[in-house]
């Protein structure tokens, strides 16, 4: 007999649950009581009155069937899961991610169909969803789906952490076929269960297969739908865990890229309830949530006592160079009771003794699993409760964030896993004028290093924006409006010379780079604007003082700011231009982002603001709210002319090109390291950006 089961007929139906629920005995055969009135038996079996009937049940049903004591998944990972990739292979220790212990238990709680994770990469996540889907074909099989964002990484993440996390498991392993065609990448087959690996726009893959295990992996960089008119392709996962309705779990994981993404949006309308992880300070005992302010991530600052606690964002923005708080892990952690500062290995402590907290109610995450049963639940895990990033990573982090618009998103998005927050202006001129200080129309800054301008070419004449930078991008309105003749130009970019502070100091600056769109309709017959644009430029561009470029607005998104175009030789008409004329292509979308992104730093008084000078009126502010920050019907951000007169925003942006370092030639910070070289030391940084209300 062996492995062989029987059935004897005769008696009352106990088939099925009775295989189930006795499954530790199916290794002895058992017999199974059958009643012969039981219509749905075939008149062969019934015909014998009694009689044994054989059947055998497979390595994989028998392990499926048998009962297996119930344990946390965080216990289970400790006993069956082997990390490969990673810096600590070998096998899985809660204590390095103890973070991961309650996102990965509360996963199978009874009640929990759906869980979503908003986090900072590199804090294990991806691990941790991996391992509950070991668990599952350990404990409690079913079909599998882990979609990916793309083909590519789908079969990165089969072929480097799915496959070897069964490989490298003894319990893991011995669930598998041994045969090489169950382990194709994207499709690998245990002996009970089967995983699917797919991708966004593989929309066929996600739709044919009945699912009880989802992974979405990476959610924020999946496109908007699986292909033309499909539904989405988070819900076409979803649709398939219907038939697992009662038993299925979804998790959906992603760092968070802007409010209207996916994570976010499922973070904060879908997931019921949302936990942040608790740490507990090693000194003093007390449970708090870790977060980036300048009170609890501290580093020394330049020149001072690293104990003085400078609020003055003027300083704190010229601390010590990041790449040196980095490299020699200068920062740490405030704890917001004692004071006491931690360490990363204090960090670590204090995570290990740590628990997740509802957000709301501050109630232990079990508890209230227990207590309210909710069926989607949300964690949000930024990057400084992980044991791989370092306080002084952050802090560097934060500091390169103060520098440029794109380290800022870095930040938000990788170290904080919040959405960078589109900075939509309000339609108030009131609070775009905020960005004014004291500095009078028409005068240079001391701290000034350029003047930047921007040009915009009308039928009948041109608006302008003359802009001063300092070394560090802060930057001053000094000059704004229309200009009737090409005469007018010619004069204000190779005549004007500005006072620079005080007037009876006499020293004076003219400008020095200018940018032109060259965009524009027809002028006169025969002769567009950019026509004459181009032949302005030829003879002027170069050679008179300030140099100016031609410049028009790129109809598609720019790996960076703007593009130095081929040089033309012919002009639009096809008329020849000798000598040629190279025109910069400039992604408009980015630079209206820019603009407003430095603007309000103006208004908040923080480094980096682009403020206005004293005088700036009502005509100022209307042009620029001429645009706003629109979502599209796809769901897409994007800049949209709500009046006609915009000018001096495209004027703005251009001011703000010429001195950005993607220029051709460098922006003020090539142009502020030359200065540097030929002035003497001292300080020379003063402010005088106070805000007039
Ligand atoms: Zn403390």
């Amino acid at each position: 007999m062996g492995q062989r089961d029987v059935l004897a007929v005769g008696g009352n139906i106990k088939l099925g649950r009775d295989l189930r629920d006795k499954g530790e005995r199916m290794n002895k055969p058992q017999p199974i009581t059958i009643n012969p009135s039981t219509p749905w038996l075939p008149p062969g079996i019934l015909a014998g009155g009694s009689r044994v009937h054989r059947f055998t049940f497979s390595v994989g049903e028998r392990r499926v069937f048998r009962k297996k004591a119930k344990i946390p998944v965080s216990e289970w990972v400790e006993k069956h899961r082997y990390v490969t990739m990673s810096a600590l292979p070998g096998l899985w220790r809660n204590e390095i991610t103890p973070y991961l212990s309650g996102i990965m238990d509360a996963s199978f709680h009874p009640a929990v169909q759906t869980v979503i994770v908003c986090k900072a990469p590199q804090v294990g996540c991806t691990e941790a969803v991996l391992n509950c889907i070991g668990y599952a074909a350990d404990r409690d099989p079913g079909p599998v789906l882990m979609v990916y964002p793309d083909e590519k990484t789908a079969k990165e993440n089969s072929q480097d952490r799915i496959q070897p996390m069964l490989d490298a498991s003894p319990r893991l392993r011995s669930l598998m076929t041994g045969m090489d065609d169950d382990k194709a990448s994207l499709r690998i087959k245990l002996k009970h269960m089967i995983m699917y690996m797919a991708w966004a726009t593989s929309a066929s893959r996600l739709s044919n297969k009945p699912i009880r295990y989802v992974g979405l992996d990476e959610l924020d960089k999946y496109p908007k739908t699986a292909g033309k008119r499909e539904a989405s392709p988070e819900a076409l996962a979803e649709i398939r865990t219907i038939t697992y309705r009662w038993s299925r779990k979804i998790w959906k994981l992603s760092t968070p890229t802007i409010e209207t993404g996916p994570i976010w949006k499922a973070l904060t309308t879908e997931a019921q309830v949302i936990f942040d992880y608790w740490v507990e300070c090693p000194l003093c005992g007390e449970m708090q949530l870790m977060r980036f302010s300048r009170e609890t991530f501290r580093w020394p600052r330049d020149g001072q006592n690293s104990d003085t606690n400078d609020q003055n964002p003027d300083t704190q923005a010229h601390s010590l160079d990041p790449e040196e708080i980095e490299a020699k892990g200068l920062a740490w952690y405030e704890c917001e009771h004692c004071h006491g500062r931690w360490n990363d290995t204090l960090r670590d402590q204090a995570a290990r003794a740590g628990q997740w907290r509802e957000r709301a109610t501050g109630i232990e995450l079990s508890t209230y699993l227990n207590e309210h049963r909710p069926r989607k639940i949300g964690f949000h895990v930024p990057a400084w409760i992980s044991y791989f990033i370092s306080l002084s990573e952050v802090a560097a982090a934060f500091l390169k964030s103060q520098h440029s618009l794109e380290d800022f998103k870095n930040f938000k998005n990788k170290y904080e896993a919040v959405p960078w927050k589109q900075i939509v202006v309000s339609a108030d001129e009131g609070h775009i004028l905020k960005a004014r200080c004291e500095l009078p129309a028409q005068t240079v800054p001391p701290e000034a290093r350029a003047l930047m301008c921007g040009l915009d070419v009308q039928k009948y004449g041109f608006w302008f924006v003359v802009r001063a930078f300092a070394a560090d991008y802060t930057s001053w309105l000094v000059h704004y409006g229309y200009l009737a003749k090409w005469d007018d130009v010619e004069q204000l970019l190779f005549e004007t010379a500005y006072p620079v502070g005080n007037p009876d100091s006499g020293n004076t600056m003219r400008i020095f780079r200018a940018c032109i769109d060259t965009g524009g309709g027809q002028k006169y017959t025969g002769m567009s604007s950019t026509e004459e644009t181009y032949w302005w430029l030829r003879d002027n561009g170069t050679g008179r003082g300030a140099r100016v470029w031609g410049t028009k607005g790129s109809s598609r998104a720019l790996a960076g700011k703007l593009q130095l175009g081929k040089p033309l030789d012919k002009t639009p008409s096809g008329k020849p231009l000798p000598g040629g004329l190279r025109i910069i292509s400039v992604d408009t979308e980015k630079m209206k982002d820019a603009y407003h992104y430095h603007l309000a730093r103006a208004i908040d008084d923080l480094p980096q603001g682009a403020y206005l000078h004293a005088a700036t009126g009502a005509d100022y502010a209307d042009q620029i709210l001429a645009e706003e920050k629109q979502i599209t019907e796809k769901g897409i951000e994007e800049w949209v002319q709500i009046r006609t007169d915009n000018h001096l925003l495209d004027c703005e942006c251009l001011a703000l090109l010429c001195a950005d370092p993607e220029f051709p030639g460098g922006g003020i910070n090539i142009l502020a390291a030359e200065l540097q070289r030929q002035k003497s030391g001292g300080n020379r940084r003063r402010i005088i950006s106070k805000g007039i209300g």
